[in-house]
């Protein structure tokens, strides 16, 4: 696994590109834009080219960018649904122009009145999905990414993530496997052998060879309790083994991005949690496959 963390773009590519490689990272993943709303800013060309040399000259890939948290893709309003198909597709060239591998989307969010396992709110996000995709052609892929099921989340199983990735072309559309959203819903990882179940689930839903990149987060809270609140790697519910086995298995490429997205108040912190994870894949250095 190449392993990196979310970094934040406040200062512009350049500086975010070189705390990225002053953070340790082999992969990074970032926004394109503020993830809470408004006008995205233009890029700047010459801000752009530094970035890019900065992670070529280091080694740093693949990039990963996340949409903003605000979209709305199995919306049934038609301006919501419209607006957040208009930034995805938007988000999609400003991951091309930086470079970016892939794009990490959730599916969105299903109505109050409709049914937990309801197919329409699924529906709705593969119409949304072939619509931009009619719009975007370029080589920038989508990861849809599980989620926690929090409230009128939807997208938590694999099935449902499955489900609509069969209707969509799939060297277009990915999954993105986040580990803390994964235990939240219900998907034990705590343990070599746990591990080894979901990825056997995983496999026989959305299969393997679909799995773009992988979101390492510990988890707050316990087991299918459904709420979405990331911890430090080996300081929440899923524990160190679990990452561990997970970073280190050896039925997921070498070069599958590991990204965390975990709170850290300063840069030292941020730092030392790619350490974490560092380590974590040291230990079994040689053993790899
Ligand atoms: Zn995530
Ligand atoms: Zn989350």
């Amino acid at each position: 696994m190449r392993l990196g963390i979310h970094v934040s773009i406040a200062g512009g590519m350049a500086k975010m590109a070189q705390t990225a490689l002053d953070l340790g990272c082999e992969a990074v993943q970032i926004f394109s834009r503020s993830p809470r709303g408004g006008k995205a800013k233009e890029f700047s060309e010459p801000d752009v080219a530094q970035m890019k040399a900065i992670f070529k000259e280091n080694d740093i890939w693949p990039v990963v960018v996340h949409v903003p948290y605000f979209l709305n893709l199995a919306s049934s309003d038609p301006e919501k649904v419209g607006y957040s198909r208009d930034v995805l597709v938007e988000d999609l060239y400003r991951a091309q122009v930086l470079g970016a591998k892939y794009l990490v989307t959730h599916l969105g969010h299903k109505g109050k009145d409709e049914a937990p396992d309801s197919i329409e709110p699924l529906t709705r996000v593969v119409l949304s999905l072939e619509n931009v995709l009619s719009r975007y052609s370029g080589p920038v892929k989508i990861l849809l990414e599980n989620t926690a099921g929090q409230g009128q989340e939807i997208g938590a199983s694999f099935e449902a993530l499955a489900s609509i990735m069969a209707a969509l072309p799939k060297d277009r559309v990915g999954a993105c496997l986040d580990t803390c959203h994964a235990f939240a819903a219900g998907y034990d990882l705590r343990t070599k052998d746990s591990v080894d179940s979901v990825l056997d689930l995983f496999d026989a839903t959305i299969g393997l060879s679909n799995l773009g990149a992988v979101h390492l987060n510990d988890c707050k809270s316990e087991l299918g309790r459904h709420l979405d609140r990331h911890e430090m790697i080996g300081s929440g519910c899923i524990g160190e083994e679990g990452i561990e086995a997970l970073i280190n298995n050896p039925r997921l490429p070498r070069d599958l991005p590991g990204l965390l997205e975990t709170p850290f108040d300063s840069l030292a912190a941020a730092k030392s949690s790619v350490e974490t994870v560092k380590n974590l894949r040291a230990r079994h250095a040689g053993s790899q496959h």
